[in-house]
């Protein structure tokens, strides 16, 4: 027998399954390990990794002040008549709680999406009706959504708009299905699409050697934990290069919930200033992120809908597992979003009305010409090329 004993003194009987510990057992009944104490036989305390005894009983005393029965009833209904669920715990202007629940057939959230997108879009001004915007387009899920929901965009409600897709032939994208899928996707929905070749890179980053070499090459140096740092930075930069060919400044990226939520969390924690979402100048540029809002699984969904095949898991790089702290954000990001349904239209909100206060200040590469943002410590820190720059210069690969 567990039990969880509030402070009102109320007693509540835990679900349990033979052979788990105690931490397994207050998840299982969604009480945070952290905020009890466990006793067994009402005398002794035991470890979170105590695994437990049938014959003896258990009593979780909380520690914590706060309602913790009234907020497991947040969580415990349950609706499994539609493939999807679509969560949001609504927060009332008197402070009180709701979890709204909203049963979705795969139709219903490519719907739900496109109007997300199209209300993001809107709202934050991301485009102007007569303006282009570049489309970094890898191929995979979420760059290809995005294409299909900007070109959506415009049919609907802004036919003046230009998209320019743009492939970065970075690695063995050529070869890859997801390539020519980027291709075909782009000339379904009537978008102009330019592959930039690898040599691309080397032009703009002073480079004796190809970016991929350069790639597989850092995997092995002490700097292996930069290599998909750089491999991003490489490719936004190609895109900036080439909105500058197609008179654009505005580059859209494929980023969602988790991704632009991981970064906001590295921020918060490390303490770099990070620019707005889902606007964010940099330098000339603007960067747009109309994904903002739609968490993975919905896109997912979308592309699912849209395409009428799931997207190709392909294996990730050999850099994309390392570093672990960015795993590990990505995963407290979606940890996040399990316990906070909504929680990113409160944060990426407060977020850009704190950014807005304070409008950042940029540096220049000397090198590739990348607008870095200045950090409240790096002065004495900046050597005139950005840290991608740096690493790229101290292995020997910049040819000047
Ligand atoms: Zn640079």
């Amino acid at each position: 027998m567990f039990s969880l004993l509030d402070r009102r003194g109320g007693l509540h009987t835990l679900v349990q399954r033979p052979g788990d510990t105690v931490a397994a057992t207050l998840l299982r009944n969604a009480i945070p390990p952290n905020s009890v104490l466990t006793f067994c036989d009402e005398s002794s305390i035991v470890a979170d990794d105590h695994v437990l005894d049938p014959n003896r009983s258990y009593l979780a005393k909380l520690i914590e002040g706060y309602d913790i029965a009234g907020i497991r009833k947040l969580f415990e209904s349950r609706d499994s008549s539609r493939p999807y669920v679509h969560r949001r715990l609504a927060l009332a202007a008197n402070g009180s709680l709701s979890m709204e629940r909203t049963a979705l057939d795969v139709p219903g959230v490519a719907d739900r999406v496109a109007t997300v997108v199209r209300e993001t879009i809107d709202q934050f001004s991301l485009l102007r009706p007569t303006s282009s915007v570049v489309l970094g387009l890898s191929g995979g899920v979420d760059s290809g959504s995005l294409l299909m929901l900007l070109a959506a965009y415009r049919d609907a409600a802004c036919p003046g708009l230009e998209i320019h897709a743009a492939t970065f032939q970075d690695f063995d994208s050529k070869w890859s299905e997801t390539f020519d899928f980027a291709r075909g996707l782009a000339e379904r929905h009537e978008v102009s699409h330019k592959v930039l070749e690898p040599g691309y890179a080397e032009d703009v980053f002073n480079l004796n050697r190809p970016i991929a070499q350069i790639l597989m090459h850092l995997m092995e140096t002490d700097d292996a934990h930069a290599a998909m740092y750089v491999d991003h930075h490489t490719t936004r930069r190609v895109l900036e290069v080439h909105a500058d060919e197609v008179n654009s400044s505005t580059v859209a990226l494929g980023l969602h919930t988790t991704d632009l939520l991981a970064g906001l969390l590295n921020s918060y924690t490390v303490g770099f200033d990070m620019s707005g979402i889902p606007a964010r100048p940099v330098g000339p540029y603007d960067y747009v992120f109309p994904l903002a809002f739609v968490p993975k699984r919905e896109l997912h969904l979308y592309y699912l809908h849209k395409t009428g095949h799931a997207p190709k898991q392909t294996e990730p790089n050999q850099w994309e597992f390392n570093p672990s702290d960015r795993n590990y954000l990505y995963y407290l990001a979606d940890q996040l979003q399990w316990h906070w349904p909504g929680i990113e239209t409160w944060m990426f909100t407060a977020h850009a009305r704190r950014v807005a206060q304070q409008p950042p200040r940029f540096l220049k590469c000397e090198n590739c010409g990348a607008s870095v943002r200045d950090q409240p410590d790096s002065q004495d820190l900046w050597r005139g090329t950005c840290d991608v720059c740096e690493v790229l210069d101290k292995h020997g690969w910049v040819s000047r």
